[in-house]
């Protein structure tokens, strides 16, 4: 097990102090007029249920832009408040109830790594590269590809910003996701012999032919799900529909029904029929929340470990708590500050996805 697989665990339902839940109830009334929570789907149940938005990454970010509440507190991971902070207007402060709850995906792109890859590839071909960076990204890598023409992409809207990309040059590097790169670049009919997983330096000639660089970075959770877990619900359940994660591997992909965003996996599940059976490969509290709210369909997770985010989990009811009570004191231990000039070319990048 590497580092990076440090961020997944198996799901254990977390038990909830009621005393906790009732202090942050009323002291969220009490901050109301100036306050917005924000909960991503991954969070668990007693975090979630304070949330006065949740959603993925992007759509929590545009609402904390959009509700111009002085305090945001970001339940999510670190990049999220980031991408709040940098979408938000200066009065606006963003909150994050642990500073340890980072994303190990995120964590994989370093900005002096990436610079370096980036020399090698456009000293490599006059054609033009495209930076494209997934959402699940630092602030920095948002700041390179802003700064290099580049863009961002979630995993919504990845088809169409490869689209994009294409338009303006002849390939593309993809960060820091392996797999979502892999899984839209085939979805794109861009032939896997032109796409190349940065793994090793390409040598010259691999430049030139290839269309689309991936980034070697994977989610610690999705990438657990594997072909054999797909073969065995298909075994146990002959019939059943299996969506999955745009950030699973190809082959699980491959093999699934569906694939996308966490938005499009609650999609497809809310309009499937009453009765039908799902097997779904995405972060076990959201597996969890889906089959306590639609009891007329059959919901199991891809696999029996039903993994869970580490870092998504670190947000607790008491960390909550915690940042609200400093909230009222006009603490900023837990405020998420991006560099200005970071900030701004991040910026860049960001709007020019939301402008799509
Ligand atoms: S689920 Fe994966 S991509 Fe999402 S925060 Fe956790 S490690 Fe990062």
């Amino acid at each position: 097990m590497n580092k990076f697989e440090k961020g997944v665990s198996p799901f254990i339902p977390k038990e909830s102090d009621p005393a906790i839940l009732e202090q942050i109830a009323s002291l969220k009334d009490e901050l109301k007029d100036d306050l917005v929570i924000l909960g991503h789907h991954y969070q668990r149940d007693d975090v979630i249920r304070f949330a006065d938005v949740s959603g993925d990454s992007l759509i929590l970010s545009q609402k904390a832009a959009e509700m111009k509440k002085k305090h945001i507190v970001f339940c999510g991971v670190y990049f999220m408040a980031e991408c709040a902070d940098i979408l938000s207007d200066e009065d606006q402060k963003v909150y994050l109830p642990d500073m340890r709850a980072g994303c190990s995906m995120a964590d994989m792109a370093n900005i002096n790594d990436v610079e370096v890859i980036w020399k090698h590839l456009t000293s490599g071909t006059n054609d033009k590269i495209i930076p494209v960076t997934y959402i699940n990204s630092s602030a920095e890598i948002k700041y390179f590809v802003g700064k290099n023409d580049g863009i961002i992409c979630t995993s919504s809207n990845a088809s169409r910003i490869f689209d994009w990309a294409m338009e303006r040059g002849s390939k593309i590097l993809f960060l820091p996701d392996q797999f979502l790169g892999m899984n839209t670049a085939i979805s794109q009919g861009i032939p896997e012999s032109e796409i190349f997983t940065l793994d090793r330096l390409p040598l010259a000639q691999k430049i030139k032919k290839s269309k689309v660089f991936l980034w070697n970075g994977y989610c610690s959770v999705h990438k657990r799900f594997t072909l054999n877990d797909v073969i065995s619900r298909r075994n146990e359940y002959p019939g059943i529909n299996i969506v999955v994660h745009g950030e699973c591997t190809a082959d699980v992909v491959k093999a699934s029904d569906a694939f996308g965003s966490t938005s499009t996996i609650i999609k497809i599940i809310t309009e499937a029929k009453k009765g039908s059976v799902w097997a779904v490969g995405t972060e076990q509290h959201l597996v969890q929340r889906l089959k306590k709210r639609f009891p007329d369909k059959t919901i199991l997770p891809l696999s029996e470990s039903g993994f869970q985010c580490v870092t998504m989990s670190l947000i607790t009811p008491e960390k909550l708590l915690n940042t609200l009570k400093e909230i009222k004191t006009g603490s900023t231990e837990h405020e998420i500050r991006v560099d200005p000039e970071i900030k701004h070319y991040a910026k860049i990048a960001l709007i020019r996805m939301l402008a799509l």
